[in-house]
């Protein structure tokens, strides 16, 4: 086979089929080096196993990192109607579920997953699997690659290798060792979208609960983020949708040693006065013969009224009509706010994904190519931009995989010196 290419693509996943695909359209002659036996990997896991692979609601507000606003010039080129149309001229026709997130119709995340690497025949995107790259570096004409398989050449190289989180789909964080020798700055990288430790000893017994509510978390006793939605309490702490919404905020944090707290609000659509007041017609007006744990029955679920009480130090068989103001207003507090001290996350592993990466300021965001190193472009989660849960992921590793492709393609058709 051949080994000089206009461009190599570091990383199969999401981001780098991208890149590969745009750049063989563009005429670019494209190789993709994964170190992992398949590509596409982490895509076959997304969204359940359905993939989640846009959100019709976009702005900055959806996207973290030191500088959010570096995704928008991306987000501007490839936007979600374009990714639509893309998918859907590879016969992924989406299905849209409550109101804006988008699904493949055919419910499969493998249906995404085949479609790109299908692209990639078609175009004679080589992807070269099980490639054990040893060293990149930029060399006069552009950048060599050792590898097991021996030597590869390209006058331009993309690096799409992902972040740290779920590596058993690829991402271990190798690429970041090539970034750094390549002379690039990382920002501190932590898990996101991801459970949260707790360390009460109640939550064993609330395990297994799922109940609508909010979560608040508190960095050095100052609140910091919120979100709501169905909160998921488990033996060792926290999950759920709008706990991972959060968690990159206690992620960090914890990364430098600070204190956090989760608040959870199980009932948010009252203020404390109006819980307050609930509690005090359930317990004074309407309980003749119930006891304090009968009293919340059907306001909560059965295994939180006991941890609720617990906490305000009311037996669950007290009379309900003799609990008094004082003990109704502690239980009042409970429900709106009980405290779980966060000691950890669920680590990478368990992560969706993983906040930081590249420093952006090192990036040029509307072509993706290094400030540093001419002909070295950047597409994916490998660079400190991490979405909500939502769909946000994948649109930043489609709208920068196709910018990076696009551009870097552009570069050496137009035989540009800079990167040849
Ligand atoms: C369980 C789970 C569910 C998710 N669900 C969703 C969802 O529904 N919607 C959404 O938007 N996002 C979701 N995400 C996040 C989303 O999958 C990622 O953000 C996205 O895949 C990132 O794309 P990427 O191309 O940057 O990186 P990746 O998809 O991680 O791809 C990186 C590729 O590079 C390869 N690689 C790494 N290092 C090297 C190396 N040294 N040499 C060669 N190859 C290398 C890897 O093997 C991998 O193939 C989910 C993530 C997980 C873990």
């Amino acid at each position: 086979m051949s080994r000089q290419f206009d461009i190599v693509v570091v990383g199969a996943g999401a981001s780098g089929l991208m890149a590969g695909i745009h750049a063989a359209r563009a005429g670019a002659h494209v190789l993709i080096l994964e170190h992992m036996d398949k590509a596409a990997k982490k895509i076959l896991v997304t969204g359940n196993g359905k993939c989640n692979f846009t959100n019709e609601k976009q702005g900055i507000a959806y996207y973290h990192g030191k500088n959010p606003a570096f995704v928008l010039p991306a987000l501007r080129q490839f936007d979600v109607k374009e990714t639509l149309r893309f998918f859907e001229e590879l016969g992924v026709y989406p299905k849209k579920k409550w109101e804006a997130y988008y699904y493949p119709a055919s419910g499969q995340a493998s249906s995404v997953a085949q479609s790109l690497l299908l692209e990639c025949k078609r175009l004679n995107v080589r992807i070269a699997c099980n490639i054990g790259i040893r060293e990149i570096k930029k060399t006069a004409k552009g950048f060599s690659f050792h590898t097991k398989q021996g030597e590869f050449f390209s006058n331009c190289c993309i690096i799409a290798t992902g972040g740290k989180a779920a590596k058993k789909t690829g991402s271990d964080g190798s690429g970041f060792l090539y970034i750094e020798k390549l002379g690039h700055k990382l920002t501190d990288i932590v898990p996101a979208l991801v459970q949260l430790q707790g360390k009460q000893s109640f939550l064993k017994e609330i395990a297994g609960i799922r109940a609508d509510g909010k979560v608040s978390i508190y960095i050095e006793k100052e609140k910091i983020a919120e979100d709501t939605g169905e909160l998921q309490l488990t033996e060792f702490g926290i999950s759920g949708i709008p706990v991972f919404q959060v968690s990159r905020y206690a992620s960090f944090a914890l990364s430098e040693g600070k204190q956090v707290f989760a608040m959870l609000d199980f009932l948010p659509q009252l203020t404390e006065e109006e819980t307050r007041d609930l509690l005090r017609k359930r317990f004074l007006c309407f309980a003749e013969g119930k006891n304090a744990a009968q009293a919340l029955l059907g306001l909560f679920p059965d295994k939180l009224n006991a941890v609720l009480l617990n906490e305000a130090q009311i037996p669950i068989r007290k009379p309900a009509g003799e609990c008094s103001t004082e003990e109704l207003s502690l239980l009042a507090g409970k429900a709106k706010a009980l405290c779980i001290d966060v000691t950890g996350t669920k680590g990478f592993d368990n992560a969706q994904v993983s906040a930081g990466g590249v420093d952006t300021s090192e990036v040029n965001p509307m072509t993706m190519e290094s400030r540093l190193v001419p002909g070295l472009y950047f597409a994916g989660e490998v660079l400190d931009i991490d979405g909500m849960c939502g769909g946000y992921n994948l649109q930043w590793a489609w709208s920068s995989g196709f910018v990076a492709g696009t551009e870097a393609a552009s570069c050496c058709m137009a035989g540009n010196t800079q990167c040849m």
